[in-house]
């Protein structure tokens, strides 16, 4: 059944700079309930970043971004007419076109619209909604058209270079396929399996267990419900939305889409405050008709641990054994976090 396992562990060295006294670290490694897979809570420190000088990182980079209003519709490519017959999709100044490096046969990128540079705490829940609507037009052409890899419908977002973007300008990835990603892959068949031994749906245990608990708990709109992971990937914890009801991405309604917007846009400013001005968003749907599933996101806030550096925040670890490392223990981030979603 669903556990929340945890392994407490301490280390003890005599400390030099505190005249060879004997101090004990604590640690954590964490099971996630579903999967198994572990994270460490270590490394202990306070959850404050500095944020860099938007203004000199940003000089210069909107002469050649090719996502801003003067170049999109001239160097982004077009979908062919057996995909896309207008070539490419739009909502407002949300455009929305072939991926020139694509991660499967459908893969797309969709701006956040003109505006070169937006802050975290400048997305707007709308906005937000409507780029994922977005998203959502496209997943619907290919699934209208009965194309072989509309079967996950999946959107990534990667805000700023901390979190691996490569350009300034906001915008989201945004792709079918017929093979889930590593993680989503283990937790679909894992919440498969769940529901085999229980008849009932994972996440809708997990939340019911999660809000009666209520350490982790951050709030909801609408259907959608945010918390933190048990066992997060990110250093600074996971924000995972839940939404009731819905199993993939197709399903999920202009209200829901709102909903999940309004949520991430607090996330965002409540991370805004820690110092933090990057993050990685992944969808996390089932496919139709997948009862077992429900659909979630990750957002899980990215920082260099040195600026100047441009120090990474994944090292060996968590690259190539996949080891979530989270430096505060996720109920004390629920904790900071909670009063922005009290609003
Ligand atoms: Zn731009």
């Amino acid at each position: 059944m669903l556990k929340f396992e945890a392994v407490k562990k301490e280390t003890s060295i005599l400390d030099t700079r505190a005249g060879g006294a004997r101090t004990v670290i604590p640690s954590e490694v964490r099971r996630d309930p579903l999967t198994g897979r572990t994270s460490r809570i270590c490394h202990f420190m306070e959850l404050k970043w500095q944020k860099p000088d938007f203004e000199k990182m940003i000089e210069g980079t909107q002469s050649w971004c090719p996502f801003c209003r003067e170049r999109v519709l001239q160097v982004t490519p077009l979908f062919p007419p057996e995909i896309l017959a207008e070539g490419r999709l739009t909502r407002g100044d949300m455009v929305l076109f072939p991926n020139l490096a694509p991660y499967d046969s459908l893969s797309a990128v969709a701006t956040f619209g003109d505006r070169h540079f937006t802050p975290m705490t400048e997305f707007t829940p709308a906005q937000v909604a409507q780029a994922f609507g977005l998203a959502q037009d496209f997943f619907r052409r290919v699934e209208d058209a009965g194309h072989p890899e509309s079967v996950y419908h999946l959107v990534n977002w990667n805000h700023m270079p901390p979190a691996g973007s490569s350009l300034i300008h906001s915008h989201l990835q945004v792709f079918a396929t017929s093979d889930a990603p590593n993680l989503l892959a283990q937790e679909l068949a894992a919440a498969e399996r769940y529901r085999a031994e229980t008849g009932r749906v994972y996440w809708d245990d997990l939340l019911a267990r999660e809000r009666e608990e209520g350490s982790r708990y951050l709030g909801a709109r609408g259907r959608a419900h945010f918390l933190q992971s048990w066992a997060p990937l990110g250093v600074a914890g996971d924000v995972l939305a839940i939404v009731e009801g819905v199993s993939s991405t197709l399903e999920l309604t202009g209200e829901d889409l709102l909903a999940l917007g309004e949520g991430l846009c607090t996330a965002m400013k409540a991370c805004d405050a820690l110092g933090v001005y990057g993050f990685n968003m992944n969808f996390f749907p089932g496919k139709r008709g997948d009862r077992h599933a429900r659909f979630h996101l990750l957002f899980s806030p990215r920082t260099f641990f040195n600026q100047a550096l441009g120090t990474t925040d994944v090292g060996a670890l968590r690259n190539l054994y996949n080891e979530g490392i989270c430096m505060a223990y996720p109920e004390e981030i629920a904790d900071r976090l909670r009063p922005f979603f009290a609003g």
